[in-house]
């Protein structure tokens, strides 16, 4: 792998005080892997206290709004996160997309936010399996790169910065324990590679591309072996050290 892995762990609607710990040995082991990037990322209540706990670790939420502030009962800023301590913020998870109808455009507007802030984002996009069964997926996930990336010429310094990564999860693999086909995974990152390209330019080098989708210790290490595979973002097999360190080794 050209760039430097990017592991990130997706917590999800999961976690406790207790479950802190994981996240401490997680970071412990972080010293023995120096040549990867790895990052959590919480639920709201958990960003502070992990903050607080780790040091050799990236700390990050799963979702922002678009505005700093305002009247916008049960929301949370971008520029929250920043304040308690985040580096980073992923938007646009298919969940989000299914649970709240985020639109592309939503995710850009909340790209644009975050990057505001000074947040690190990781931007998802992924076909269903209906639309990979009608021969739809590189169209579906290019279109969602073209309409939820952010634009501009703030964004093209951010992007430049290696502040924005991308991830590829198709919707059919997450947390159903089918991963993509390695080669499918290959040609889908070579698209939004494409895509990336075709949005900032040299730039488009930059980003990383993360797989997720079920990725476990067992399939890690051919999944990251692969060309333009920057990393993953991991949802169950990120919950315990024990699960999640394997994966760090493999990058
Ligand atoms: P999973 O989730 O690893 O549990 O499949 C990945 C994700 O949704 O980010």
């Amino acid at each position: 792998m050209a760039q430097r892995p990017y592991i990130v762990g997706n917590w999800k609607m999961n976690g406790s005080r207790a479950m802190l710990a994981e996240a401490r040995a997680i970071d412990r082991a972080a010293a023995r892997h120096p040549q990867v990037d790895i990052a959590l990322a919480p639920p709201f209540p958990l960003i502070g206290l992990l903050r607080e706990a780790v040091t050799g670790i990236g700390v990050g939420g799963q979702d922002c709004h678009t505005e700093a502030k305002g009247a916008h009962t049960g929301d949370v800023s971008a520029a929250m996160l920043a304040d308690i301590g985040a580096d980073f913020v992923i938007l646009g998870h298919s969940e989000r997309r299914r649970d709240h109808g985020e639109s592309n455009a939503l995710v850009r507007a909340k790209a644009d936010a975050a990057l505001a802030a000074g947040l690190g984002v990781i931007i998802c996009v992924g076909e269903t399996l209906e639309e990979r069964d009608a021969g739809h997926a590189e169209d579906v996930v290019a279109s969602q790169v073209d309409h939820s990336l952010p634009q501009g010429e703030a964004a093209l310094e951010a992007v430049a910065g290696g502040k924005l990564a991308v991830a590829y999860e198709p919707v059919w693999a997450i947390g159903t324990g089918r991963v993509a086909d390695v080669e499918d995974v290959i040609a889908m990152h070579a698209a939004v590679r494409a895509r990336l390209h075709a949005a900032y330019d040299e730039a488009g080098a930059r980003p990383r591309i993360l797989y997720g989708g079920s990725v476990n210790a067992g399939n890690a290490a051919a999944l990251l072996a692969a060309p333009e595979v920057g990393g993953a973002l991991v949802g169950g097999a990120s919950l315990t050290a024990d699960a999640f360190l394997p994966i760090v080794a493999a990058a």
